[in-house]
């Protein structure tokens, strides 16, 4: 049984960074992918901070982020990604990436768009500016951006109509009101975050950590491995 209602064909999940939904929702996008759901993702920066080899520069890192992201694509068996490429570390709530993920919106049309926790919780000691921009602006634009034709225009004008979408889900929300089973696709959540070799290296202690944490979320609903979310629904 999924959890995902079965008239919801179209997903897009839209994230800061190369990984990010493999960490949040791997399990849950390979689920819906092996049901026969289209899925999309946009990613909104390159990446290129993320390393502690000191030989590493930014542009290096950005291609080989971006490679790594096309093979974890391939094994959850997403329908199209694309990464924006704004510089990891300062994403910005501003007109120029609000129109973009407006774009993708208006282009993906999905009927469900799942993001990032777009509020600063202080019980959490690490936490990635960029995700909650990412997630703040990813929810302005499903409502009401997106939806309303006076918001950019222009894409109106170049044959982009507006679209409303039924649902967020939100990943790493503090209070979830939505667990998707995802022990059946706990494997292919790993390898999918095992493509990412620059930010896990060989992957020490990684499928340990992950069906931990997926171990934990799964406790509430009775799943051996659980994702979870907060679910906003929207009048469509
Ligand atoms: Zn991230």
């Amino acid at each position: 049984m999924s959890e995902m209602p079965e008239e919801y064909r179209s997903i897009l999940v839209i994230t800061a960074h190369p990984d990010d939904m493999e960490f949040g929702c791997g399990g849950s996008v390979a689920k819906w992918c092996a049901e026969g759901r289209d899925v999309f993702l946009v990613i909104s920066t390159n990446g290129d901070k993320g390393s502690s080899d000191r030989s590493m520069t930014s542009e290096r890192l950005a291609k080989i982020r971006a490679a790594e992201q096309a093979e974890a694509c391939k094994v959850l068996g997403i329908k199209e990604f694309r990464i924006l490429g704004y510089p990891d570390g300062f994403l910005t709530d501003n007109p120029q990436f609000q129109g973009d993920i407006v774009r993708a919106i208006r282009t993906y049309r999905p009927d469900v768009v799942v993001c990032q926790d777009p509020v600063r919780r202080l019980s959490l000691f690490a936490q990635h500016r960029d995700h909650r921009v990412a997630g703040s602006v990813a929810l302005d634009s499903v409502f009401p951006a997106a939806r309303d034709h006076l918001y950019f225009p222009e894409q109106v004008a170049e044959g982009l109509e507006p679209h409303k979408t039924a649902e967020a889900w939100v990943m790493g929300a503090e209070f979830p009101d939505v667990y998707v089973d995802i022990t059946d696709h706990i494997d292919t959540k790993i390898a999918a975050l095992r493509c990412h070799v620059s930010q896990v290296g060989q992957g020490e202690g990684l499928a340990e950590r992950v069906r931990e944490g997926a171990a934990n979320l799964g406790e509430t609903p009775g799943f051996a491995y659980a994702e979870a979310f907060k679910r906003l629904k929207y009048r469509r």
